[in-house]
């Protein structure tokens, strides 16, 4: 359960203010992975018995053992991510009967933490705010959600905020010099330098670049080219793709700069002045009416084939 090293400072930064601890609070931000482990690491420290001097957790105490079984008394869980689930108003039940009990040391915190918040359910989040309204005695609930906008507001303006902080280029780069991961050149601006996509989105990446090389092609692209595999994460998957593409085209049209592809920079400024603004703004309106229907049960390969005959247009 490492965090990320960009995440240490906003633990340090709420603990040392742990006598001053809301009763409640949102962590937000939108690496989930990054997210639950910060809320983790920061309920472990405030059970932990022999916290270190930067505010973490020792590893050793009884406490610390516990939670790392995931058998502490002192500290519920709701993480319904890996099924995904909506949390069901049972498990906010569960969480209420939990906060009566007292806690196992005297005096200690009795600590729940809900990940992935906006699974609430509309019941859910209504019995959660009760407890919101009236919270006993040392007990402290953390939520974890991407948005702080999919939080009910009567829910928000009851906990303290905590915004998560994205990496900076060179933390990034540090990052991913001392954990050995292998990227290409190009591919941390393409997966908005997510961290998590890097590890969750190794496969799709190739075939991303694999779209990238047909659309290259401009005007020429050919429409028997294309394959299935391409719409293997899905249509809106593949709208994302051809959606950062284009707008590589615009940016560069009215700028000269690149965003999400460093590495054809060149080929992006041919296509550039091959196309008119006129015919990219068309294509951008045109895709955006795909994308509203992208999730739904549509036929993919036949809007695989119109959104390139559209891509097409934007070089005629
Ligand atoms: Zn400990």
């Amino acid at each position: 359960m490492d965090i990320y090293p960009w995440h240490k400072n906003v633990q340090l930064a709420f603990l040392r203010n742990k006598t001053n601890l809301s009763h409640a609070q949102i962590f937000f931000g939108s690496d989930s992975v990054g997210r639950n482990n910060l809320v983790r690491n920061i309920c472990q420290t405030l059970l932990c018995h022999q916290v270190l001097d930067d505010q973490l957790p020792c590893q050793d105490c009884e406490s610390c053992n516990w939670f790392k079984n995931t058998s502490h008394p002192d500290f519920f869980l709701v993480d319904e991510s890996e099924d995904n689930l909506n949390i069901s108003v049972d498990k906010i039940r569960e969480l209420k009967d939990f906060f009566e009990l007292s806690s196992h040391y005297q005096d200690s915190y009795k600590i729940a933490a809900v990940m992935n918040a906006e699974n609430l359910s509309k019941a859910s989040a209504n019995a959660l705010l009760k407890i919101l309204e009236e919270p006993p005695n040392n007990c402290y609930i953390f939520l974890a959600i991407a948005n702080l906008s999919n939080a009910l507001p009567t829910i928000r303006s009851r906990c303290q905020l905590v915004s998560l902080p994205n990496p900076s280029k060179e933390q990034m780069d540090l990052y991913i010099k001392n954990n050995e991961i292998k990227i290409d050149h190009g591919q941390l601006e393409f997966l908005n330098n997510s961290v998590q996509a890097l590890s969750e989105e190794k496969d799709r990446y190739a075939i991303a670049l694999e779209i990238i090389e047909e659309l290259k092609k401009g005007n020429s692209v050919q429409l028997s080219k294309t394959t299935t595999k391409w719409l293997d994460y899905g249509l809106k998957w593949f709208v994302d793709v051809i959606q950062k593409w284009t707008y590589e085209i615009f940016l560069n049209k009215l700028t000269s700069q690149h965003c999400y592809f460093p590495q054809h920079h060149e080929v992006v400024g041919e296509l550039a002045k091959k196309s008119s603004l006129e015919n990219l703004l068309l294509f951008q309106k045109r895709i955006n009416e795909i994308k509203l229907y992208s999730t739904k049960s549509v036929n993919k390969d036949l809007n695989l084939d119109l959104i390139l005959l559209e891509y097409k247009k934007i070089f005629s």
